[in-house]
């Protein structure tokens, strides 16, 4: 069997409800992301696609399973050894961007390149930020720039490692509807320039037609199977 650059087995996610109670969000027997693949993840509110993200990301652990980025099995790893493999192999883009305000765009660029294990390349920062269109904001801090400007800036910090993966939660959601189209063809071209599969969570039906893969997370969480049926036999009593 090939092996997809991130794989996600048996996995279960659950969260503190209240005393002696857990909300369960996830449950997934199985989840691939191919080398070089780019796919839409749709879902409604609530439906655990953050928290799918997040545990994708090794950002929060499961309950059971594993999860696997480019074949090293994420729960295996020290916190430090884990913070490392991500900072490597894995960009993220979020719909609040997180940008750090007190930097600016380079300097954002550049901090994301010092976390992974190679060096902060000031020349390649440079060229990252002229290709989504920033070359001359190099000098500007996030609240100097537009909504679309910080996302584009999300996009070459995404992608400052060459990872393996980039994963983007909602990224458009901040960004006025004239330049979400923008967004997201830029992100799909930098990962397709840059050979890494890309993972974009939308609840947008314009954002998610630009991809030629569309996956729902109702269709495989488990939880909202059950919690569908739990509703159904309700409704029926
Ligand atoms: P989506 O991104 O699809 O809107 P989320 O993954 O953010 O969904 O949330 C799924 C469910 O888990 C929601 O019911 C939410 O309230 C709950 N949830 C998310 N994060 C936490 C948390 N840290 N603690 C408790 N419940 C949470
Ligand atoms: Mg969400």
């Amino acid at each position: 069997m090939v092996l997809g650059v991130l794989e996600l087995e048996q996995v279960k996610k659950s969260y503190p409800e209240s005393p002696g109670r857990r909300l369960e969000v996830l449950d997934i027997e199985h989840f691939s992301l191919a080398c070089g693949e780019q796919i839409a993840l749709e879902g409604r509110s609530g439906s655990g696609k953050s928290t799918l993200l997040h545990v994708l990301s090794g950002i929060t652990s499961p309950d059971s399973g594993r999860v696997i980025l480019d074949g090293i099995e994420l729960g295996k790893l020290s916190e430090a050894h884990r913070d490392r493999v991500r900072a490597d192999k894995l960009g993220m883009v979020f719909q609040s961007f997180n940008l750090l305000p007190g930097f600016t765009a380079l300097e954002n660029v550049l901090v994301a390149m010092s976390f992974g294990s190679g060096k902060a390349d000031r020349r390649r920062a440079i060229d990252l930020l002229s290709a989504v269109g920033l070359e001359h904001r190099l000098s500007h801090r996030p609240a100097a720039l537009s909504m679309g400007e910080q996302q584009r800036v999300a996009v070459a910090r995404a992608i400052a490692n060459r990872p393996r993966v980039v994963l983007a939660d909602e990224p458009t959601a901040s960004v006025d509807p004239s330049n979400q189209r923008t967004v997201v063809e830029l992100l799909k071209k930098t990962c397709r320039d840059h050979g890494s599969a890309l993972l974009i969570v939308t609840h947008s039906p314009e954002v998610a037609s630009q991809f030629e893969v569309r996956v729902r997370i109702e269709d495989f969480n488990r939880v909202f199977a059950r919690s569908m049926a739990a509703s159904i036999a309700t409704n029926i009593e």
